[in-house]
């Protein structure tokens, strides 16, 4: 099976041509044109600007997917794009886009759950063998989910608030540094002492796999200024010493929650028991470092793609596609519906007019 992948749900847009492999996929393409500069002065992605550029780009990103594939229209198996959660104007433009090839060429339209697309990344990368415990931690999300097939997901937890990778970003400006917070608060962290600030480890109290994260900033914002109002400033150490606690914090709240959740998914006895992590929260050496050894305490394999994988991208949506076919999913049109809210667990089938 050779698929085209189209993804446009966010500020992303993405088409990449993935291949079958007799274990995970093979990448012939993968093109990502990224809408940041257009929304970098807004603060934020503005939806409006979003479509439209979506609109503008899909047409080319195809072209050039295919062109790097050596693949022509007509020898692809099917096609597949991401029909939600996102949003809508964006989503709409690349279900538009795909259902314009699919009638102009007469292939198969498969329409797939972006969610679904991170968390059954590991299986195109890795080739890892169902159930297997995911960690979808983004700008956008933070959940755990067993992934037992491409439409079968169990959501065990998640945040109940803020996803980390906004929490990355709302540290990073709250010091003055540079979006994405991420990467600058990490390497910041890299030079401070994780034990001189002790911030909030919310919910960690509680039964379960939930989350939060709101509180950590607000946290941090008064630590911030009461180092600001000892030195009449943000003395450059004080910044990397905030960065580290804030960092050691989420580490060690996504590392204990992922212990509960290891618990919950061995219950299931797995053949090939394993944690994947997405997202890109994923790229966090730190973070990365104390779920590898996690791991290596409970017997677990640990995975993590390549962050260019783990960010928005259509190889990730090609593969699910491949999944869904292999699944024996009908790719009818009129489970085409574009879907701004599609919670994983409700099944990774689109339904028709459901907009839950
Ligand atoms: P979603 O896919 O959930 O809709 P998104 O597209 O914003 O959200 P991603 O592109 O997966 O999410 O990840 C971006 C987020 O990852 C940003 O918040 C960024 O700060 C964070 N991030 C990137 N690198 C790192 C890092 N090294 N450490 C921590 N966070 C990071
Ligand atoms: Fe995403």
């Amino acid at each position: 099976l050779t698929l085209l992948g189209i993804e446009s749900s966010c500020d992303d847009t993405a088409a990449a041509v993935v291949r079958a492999g007799a274990q995970g996929g093979e990448i012939l393409s993968s093109r990502v044109v990224s809408q940041a500069d257009l929304h970098a002065a807004f603060g934020g992605v503005v939806p409006e600007i979003a479509a439209r550029a979506h609109a503008e780009k899909l047409d080319i990103v195809v072209e050039q997917a295919l062109a790097e594939a050596g693949v022509a229209l007509g020898a692809l198996d099917a096609i597949a794009v991401t029909s939600g959660p996102g949003l809508i104007g964006g989503v709409i433009s690349g279900v538009m886009c795909a259902r314009g090839l699919a009638l102009g060429s007469g292939l198969p339209l498969v329409g797939v759950n972006h969610l679904a697309g991170h968390a059954l990344t590991p299986r195109l990368t890795d080739g890892l063998e169902f159930p297997y415990l995911m960690l979808l931690v983004s700008g956008g999300h933070c959940q755990f989910l067993i992934v037992s097939g491409p439409d079968d997901f169990t959501r065990l937890g998640g945040t109940i608030d803020d996803a980390p990778g906004e929490a990355f970003d709302k540290t990073a400006r709250l010091l003055g540094l540079p979006q994405p917070g991420g990467p600058a608060v990490e390497a910041e962290a890299a030079q401070g002492d994780g034990t001189r600030f002790r911030f909030p480890r919310p919910l960690l109290d509680r039964p379960g796999c939930d989350m939060s994260f709101s509180g950590l900033k607000t946290a941090l914002l008064r630590a911030r200024d009461a180092c600001m109002a000892e030195a009449g400033g943000l003395r450059r150490q004080d910044r990397a010493d905030l960065c580290a606690g804030f960092q050691d914090a989420v580490a060690a709240v996504l590392a204990e929650k992922s212990r509960r959740a290891i618990t919950a998914y061995l219950a299931l006895a797995p053949a090939a028991p394993a944690l994947a992590v997405a997202g890109g929260v994923a790229a966090n050496g730190p973070i990365r470092a104390r779920l590898q050894a996690l791991c290596d305490e409970t017997g677990l394999t640990f995975t993590a793609p390549p962050l260019r994988l783990c960010t928005d991208n259509a190889a990730m949506i090609a593969w699910a596609g491949i999944e869904t076919l292999r699944a024996g999913v009908d790719p009818t049109p009129e489970q085409l519906v574009a879907r701004p809210r599609w919670p994983l667990d409700s099944g990774a089938t689109p339904m028709l007019g459901s907009g839950k």
